[in-house]
């Protein structure tokens, strides 16, 4: 490959403190360095801005959920959004729930060159491994789920953190996962008897732990073993109004407990817009971000990302490991829209005594007042920050809306008259009434949406070799043809919605909105400290409880490098 050089660019790469400068970018053997000697390609990169290639935190985009999506939604694959084959590119469809490698298109026409799967159910690693090798371009790393598995909830009964650490460990290991996910604590095991936790001191059935011990529990293992990215968590009674008390109290559970090595984060609460609600019913519902906002930014040991409601012409397919969730929203109405019976689709899915998951297609419209209000929530989270490394930007996708909505979030995120133009004039009056945000005249820089986009995220994963355009980085890098000088709304969507140049590695993958090349991304796994003993010990004693417990065999559990060709391991500290 030739080495590159990109020109004439203004620069924002917020890691290095840059904001808006016009340097020079050379990359050398897929790698950012000073410069290059000798025969380059070189972009012209006028009129054009320069970021670290996008690093999107959590987005449903692979495993066994995500096809029991497409399969619950045939209409999904709505004329629009059907690709034909190129001499390149394979054919593919999907709004909200795309085929695999339309996927990899997608995002990188977006100029995004990492996506974390962020909820993995352990006996169905190797789908989603085997879905990640079909998604091309894009880097990519699965979250197992842990928040209501067995082995965990025993060792934290038994207070035995060591063998609690070395357990997950071991399944990062054997799963091929990168990090602590717990969705719902508790909630999920107590609905397999239909039931679900109210509230972090609720008992979960037979284990005799509380939510609150589970959240605590997996934060201390985390730093016991060093992770590079805190525990992500999907708190408790995600949906539901009133639920900020259980979200802020999330925060103040793990408030004692010392972060390892570099990070300042101990616990990422993901989709935070779904967790931010005050009232008691659907008619009084309000936001509740500014409570939020208000804590995170008088706490530096809590990290947040958005979960933005979008309007699509289309619904859209909600699923998550929250089975109890899926059920109340089924029976709220789901898919209202198209005319279809509210709520008429639903899957619940449970996975042995590990995990559960949940989808129900549905449609947020700005004219139900609840929609209007999460949709306003969603900015205001954002807009109400302080800190902009403890924020990033997700649809928590396809949950909120597709990906490929973000560039419509971005112009209400840094536009404040195509906010407004949506807040007054498309919303329900109540998202007016119930949030604050008609009063925010914030406007994001693209320094600020480059942080919640790349650098931010990338620092939250612990990855150092992304989300910053620095000599030793991999040569991921986007570029927009937009003028910080004259941007509007229209301006900024229409850039971002596809990149004048996506690349990856050194490797030109997009220009000018169409895909160059498709070379496969990296499988990005961790693996925490513990001594040999611990995991010794540990393993003893899970293949002894495994004979009794299970229908499953533990050999089972091991997903084959065949899987994962292209692998990076990012050692904890
Ligand atoms: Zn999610």
């Amino acid at each position: 490959m030739r080495d590159l050089i990109i020109k004439n660019g203004i620069v924002y790469d917020p890691l290095n403190n840059i904001d808006g400068e016009k340097i020079e970018i050379h990359i050398k053997d897929g790698k950012i360095v000073d410069k290059v000697d000798g025969d380059a390609k070189v972009i012209d990169a006028s009129g054009m801005i320069v970021l670290p290639g996008g690093v999107d935190i959590h987005s449903h985009i692979a495993g066994a959920k995500v096809n029991v999506g497409r399969a619950l939604r045939p209409e999904d694959k709505v004329s629009e959004f059907n690709e034909a084959h190129t001499k390149l590119t394979r054919a593919g469809t999907g709004y909200s729930v795309p085929s695999t490698w339309v996927t990899g298109y997608r995002y990188a026409k977006l100029g995004f060159t990492t996506v974390i799967e962020p909820a993995m159910p352990l006996l169905e690693a190797r789908h989603t491994h085997e879905e990640f090798l079909e998604i091309p371009i894009i880097d990519k790393a699965a979250f197992p789920l842990f928040g209501n598995n067995w082995f965990v909830m025993e060792y934290i009964r038994e207070k035995e953190f060591e063998k609690l650490a070395a357990y997950i460990n071991w399944i990062l290991q054997v799963t091929k996962g990168y990090a602590i996910k717990i969705v719902n604590p508790g909630g999920v095991e107590n609905w397999t008897w239909g039931k679900n936790v109210n509230s972090l001191d609720d008992h979960v059935l037979h284990f005799d732990v509380t939510p609150r011990e589970i959240v605590e529990g997996l934060a201390t293992a985390n730093e016991m073993l060093g992770l590079p990215h805190p525990i992500h968590v999907h708190c408790n009674n995600l949906g539901h109004p009133g639920n900020v008390e259980h979200t802020i109290e999330t925060m103040k559970a793990v408030e004692k407990i010392k972060p390892k090595g570099e990070r300042e984060v101990v616990l990422h609460i993901t989709h935070c817009q779904f967790n931010a609600y005050g009232g008691t019913n659907w008619n009084n519902f309000e936001s509740r971000a500014p409570k939020v906002a208000e804590y995170l930014n008088s706490h530096k040991h809590i990290s947040i990302d958005v979960g933005q409601v979008i309007f699509g012409k289309y619904a859209t397919t909600t699923m998550t490991a929250d089975g109890p969730w899926e059920f109340a929203l089924h029976h709220l109405g789901g898919m209202s829209a198209w005319g279809a019976k509210p709520g008429i689709k639903w899957v619940n899915g449970q996975v042995e005594g590990e995990s559960g998951s949940g989808v129900v297609p549905y449609f947020f419209s700005p004219k139900v007042a609840v929609n209007a209000i999460q949709w306003a929530i969603g900015l205001e989270l954002v807009l109400l920050m302080k800190n902009m490394w403890q924020i990033f930007l997700t649809t928590d996708h396809p949950n909120g809306g597709p990906f490929t909505s973000y560039p419509q979030v971005y112009r209400w995120l840094m536009d404040k008259k195509s906010r407004d133009d949506v807040l007054l004039n498309q919303c329900s009056k109540k998202a007016a009434t119930q949030t604050q945000l008609k009063d925010i005249d914030r406007e994001l820089t693209i320094n600020e949406l480059c942080i919640i986009t790349r650098a931010g995220t990338a620092k939250s994963l612990g990855l150092k070799d992304r989300g910053h355009l620095g000599v030793g980085a991999i040569g991921d890098v986007s570029i927009y043809k937009l003028d910080p000088d004259k941007m509007d709304g229209h301006a900024i969507e229409k850039a971002f919605t596809q990149a004048a140049y996506t690349i990856k590695e050194g490797q030109i993958i997009v220009k000018d909105g169409e895909i160059m090349a498709t070379p496969s991304g990296t499988l990005l796994v961790a693996k925490g400290q513990i001594s040999d003993s611990s995991m010794e010990t540990m393993l003893e004693e899970i293949k002894l409880k495994w004979r009794d417990h299970y229908s499953i065999n533990f050999n089972n559990y091991a997903v084959q490098d065949v899987y994962t060709p292209k692998v990076k391991l990012v050692n904890g500290t």
